[in-house]
């Protein structure tokens, strides 16, 4: 793989030492959870893929953190993937709200771990809480005019954006994003599906079904009502609060990497894909996913409200490595496109 600027640009910072040592790997695909698709969405809107699919083995899950490059700098794990979603808020930063800046370095830090200090010293506040009662935690960055909502992983078995998430507040706060955008980021909606490696909640409830937009389907896999999960509760009232004016969702899937999209959002999405093929090449726009996707927020803040919105879906099992340069890269370059149609 060619490396270029910007692959280099993310590894630069990724050996400065804030590189989180968080494993990627989903047992199921995402497609053969859709309940209406049948595992075989149609295949004139996927794009052709010249590897066959790919989910890895659930190995890389407990193996304790992925196979590094060599000048990624060596650090003991500051979290675990069974306890990321719960392992950041302990201590006194708990509960609370991270400011507006990025959150400055501890002094104790050593050389090479300042800023992995600075990356794991993030704050979190908590706005919610699971069926099972694990938290869903949000945090604010940056101080720009567009308002950006991002949320790190919906579908626990799709965990290759969450796996960003330690870093991705600090390295996007730290660059261009951090002075466009005021930037809001839920980190896992879904903890319990996380925690389990399942695609719904707790109560097998997809929770990128259960939004109250006019498609929307009652059935045993997205719930009797829209909202009627604890989690997407939550993701709405935040949502609604900061009346984003771009949404972006990272997921996983084996047809990935690639960016689907709803709303007025084509030229973000493109401007996305762009960038993230300076990373992996495989990066594609799917303007239509292939199956209906009733309730689903890209309905309700897309179709409905007309707000741009983007499905990031990485490829299931791609290195933390290449799913951190393709959030960097596109994430900004989504946000910058983003303010000049702004
Ligand atoms: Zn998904």
């Amino acid at each position: 793989m060619p490396q270029t600027p910007a692959l280099l640009r993310v590894l630069t910072v990724v050996s400065a030492g804030i590189l989180p040592l968080v494993g990627a790997g989903c047992r199921t695909s995402d497609t053969a959870a859709e309940p209406s698709a049948a595992g075989s969405p149609a295949s004139s809107t996927v794009p052709a893929l010249d590897a066959p699919v790919d989910a890895p083995a659930d190995a890389s899950l407990d193996a304790g953190g992925p196979v590094e490059p060599a000048e990624v700098a060596r650090v003991e794990p500051q979290v675990t993937p069974d306890q990321a979603p719960v392992a950041a808020t302990s201590g006194p930063a708990h509960g609370t709200h991270a400011g507006s800046e990025p959150a400055p370095a501890p002094a104790s830090s050593q050389a090479s771990g300042t800023s992995i200090a600075a990356a794991a010293a993030w704050e979190w506040s908590v706005i919610g809480s699971s069926r099972e009662g694990r938290a869903i935690e949000a945090t604010t960055f940056g101080s720009g005019p567009l308002r950006v909502y991002i949320v790190g992983n919906i579908h626990g078995d799709e965990i290759e954006g969450l796996g960003t998430m330690d870093v991705l507040p600090w390295i996007l706060g730290h660059g261009p994003v951090g002075a466009l955008a005021t930037t809001r980021i839920v980190r896992d909606v879904n903890p319990d599906g996380t925690a389990a490696r399942t695609r719904g909640n707790a109560a097998g409830r997809d929770l990128n079904r259960n939004w109250p937009a006019t498609n929307f389907m009652p059935r045993a896999s997205t719930g009797p009502a829209p909202l009627s999960e604890p989690e997407t509760e939550t993701l709405h009232e935040d949502l609604v609060a900061v009346d984003p004016h771009l949404v972006i969702v990272f997921h996983s899937s084996p047809r990935g990497p690639f960016v689907n999209y709803d709303g007025p959002a084509v030229g973000i999405a493109a401007a996305f894909v762009d960038a993230a093929i300076a990373s992996e090449s495989r990066w594609t726009l799917v303007p239509d996913m292939g199956y209906p996707t009733p309730g689903s927020l890209g309905s309700y803040v897309g179709v409905d409200r007309q707000v741009p919105i983007l499905t990031i879906e990485f490829r299931r099992g791609q290195s933390p490595e290449l799913v951190l340069a393709a959030a960097v890269e596109g994430v900004t370059a989504a946000v910058e496109r983003a303010t000049l149609a702004k």
